[in-house]
């Protein structure tokens, strides 16, 4: 049987307002050829100068996966040719990485959990665009320049399902610290699978294969699932060393296969060497003491709410997934909802409602007036049923949760005076079913419930209708 070997090369941009070795806006969506300049444009004899601002993102994330950051690190030049890289090289890290040896903790949905390492994390600029259309080929150099994170983990995920689960978690973290907008659409936040198998038991690394520079989930798991298959029915199939071979891919969505690209460049092949154009990344005590200033990370911000709220691991763990969710969810408890029906009228009703587009932070129903709601519910002012027919209103027309209530008649009858006289009154016509209650056939207490509840047409506050029940039946 075979053992599945999976390492991740994620690629994230980070969110400076200019590019990193110049001063072109990073702005996205711009006219073709507009946010450039002699730098990014690798005109002879321009100058690159380090934007700082890249280096204290990239000690953040340093510090978020307890890595160490190097005081001194070096940029280099990669040596490639390619229309939409302009100098003909990219500057990157080769030898000393910024960032350097680190981990993160994938969660599985039985509630344990895995560490993944990561091995590096280095600066570089991102390259241009190449804009295909039918047999003409244009560049768009705007996102030449862009400062990325490439973040290597080593290859411990042994499943496309783990893959998935630390890309997830990578891209929440990142988003927490807010040194990335990891738009996936926008290609802020991409990844490259490398992926091998081997015989289980078998401690060595067998060849890998790179698939090249996805943005989705859905892909990247596809094409993982797409490229172990072929590998294991290369090997049974006896066409292993033929077939398996150093190389990249590329995934095509139309018929969900890898194929191949080029053959895979040695490091040896880029002709790395120094940058000679920068000095060296010298992180001063300063920086390093307030890169240190990062803020809750999931995992714990997971275990506070678990802690603190009482809620159930696998909620908290939803909740978290996304700061956004999180501090929706904090911002209804703050209005005084409480944590259990915070977490069902969220994750369940508003995410369960948000289609058509709409996210979290779109959303048309915002945290106070979701607290609002709930707040309706536990006051007994209304029905879980009725707060539902709420939410449906108020997510196509903003209005005042109290106004809607009222405007759609959904307010529970909870005056004792009331209840007890539909009470009185359902025990009278049934006076052969009480005398049976009394004798012991205790079953038709929900019959008696369902009786006044039908007799106030849904709006008799239930907990009540209980309550009177039981004193009058005693
Ligand atoms: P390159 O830039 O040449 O792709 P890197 O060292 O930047 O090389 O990245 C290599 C990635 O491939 C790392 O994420 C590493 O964990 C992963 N990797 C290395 N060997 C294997 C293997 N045999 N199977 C799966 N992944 C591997
Ligand atoms: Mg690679
Ligand atoms: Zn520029």
């Amino acid at each position: 049987m075979f053992e599945v070997v999976i390492g991740l090369e994620v690629h994230i941009q980070l969110n400076t307002k200019t590019k990193i070795f110049c001063s072109c806006p990073t702005s996205f969506g711009e006219a073709a050829n507009t946010n450039v300049c002699p730098v990014c444009l690798g005109l002879p004899g321009a100058l690159p100068v380090l934007n700082i601002e890249a280096v204290k993102k990239a000690i953040y994330f340093g510090n978020a996966v307890g890595a160490t950051v190097h005081k001194k690190s070096i940029f280099n030049r990669k040596n490639y040719f390619y229309p939409d890289l302009p100098k003909g090289y990219q500057i990157s890290q080769f030898e000393i990485p910024i960032v350097e040896g680190g981990e993160l903790h994938i969660d599985f949905d039985d509630g344990s959990s895995k560490k993944i390492g990561i091995t590096r994390a280095h600066l570089e600029e991102d390259a241009g665009k190449s804009i295909h259309n039918g047999t003409e080929s244009k560049v768009d150099l705007n996102r030449a320049g862009t400062p990325l994170l490439e973040i290597v983990s080593e290859p411990d995920m042994r499943s496309s399902d783990e893959a998935i689960r630390y890309l997830k978690k990578l891209h929440s973290i990142v988003r927490y610290l807010e040194i990335s907008d990891a738009n996936m659409q926008e290609g802020s936040f991409r990844c490259d699978v490398n992926v091998s198998i081997r015989p289980k038991g078998d401690e060595k690394l067998y060849t890998r294969v790179e698939i090249k520079n996805m943005n989705s989930f859905k892909f990247i798991q596809k094409a993982t699932e797409y490229e172990i298959e072929r590998q294991i029915e290369a090997w049974e199939d006896g066409v292993y060393e033929d077939e398996v071979y150093q190389e990249t891919r590329l995934f095509d969505i139309e018929t969900g296969q890898t194929r191949s690209m080029r053959g895979k460049e040695d490091s040896a092949e880029y002709r790395y060497f120094p940058e000679p154009d920068l000095e060296p990344v010298i992180v001063s005590d300063e920086m390093l003491e307030e890169g240190k200033n990062i803020p809750e990370l999931p995992d714990a911000k997971k275990a506070r709410f678990v802690q603190e709220y009482g809620i159930k691991e696998y909620d908290a763990a939803v909740i978290t997934a996304a700061i956004e969710l999180a501090h929706y969810f904090e911002k209804m408890l703050d209005e005084g909802a409480g944590a259990k029906n915070a977490v069902t009228w969220l994750t369940v009703e508003l995410l369960g409602r948000l289609k058509n587009g709409y996210t979290i932070e779109t959303s048309p129903v915002d945290a106070v007036k979701l607290a609002a709601i709930v707040k309706r519910i536990e006051d007994g002012t209304i029905s879980g049923k009725a707060a539902k027919e709420v939410l449906d209103f108020v997510m196509e027309e903003d209005a005042d949760i109290d106004a809607v209530i009222d405007k759609l008649g959904l307010k529970q009858v909870s005056d004792d005076g009331a209840i007890e006289a539909m009470v009185e009154g359902i025990l009278a016509s049934n006076e052969e079913k009480v005398a049976q209650y009394k004798s012991g056939k205790e079953k038709l207490f929900g019959f008696f419930v369902g009786q006044v509840m039908k007799e106030s047409k849904g709006s008799a506050n239930p907990a009540k209708v209980n309550e009177i029940l039981k004193k009058k039946l005693a």
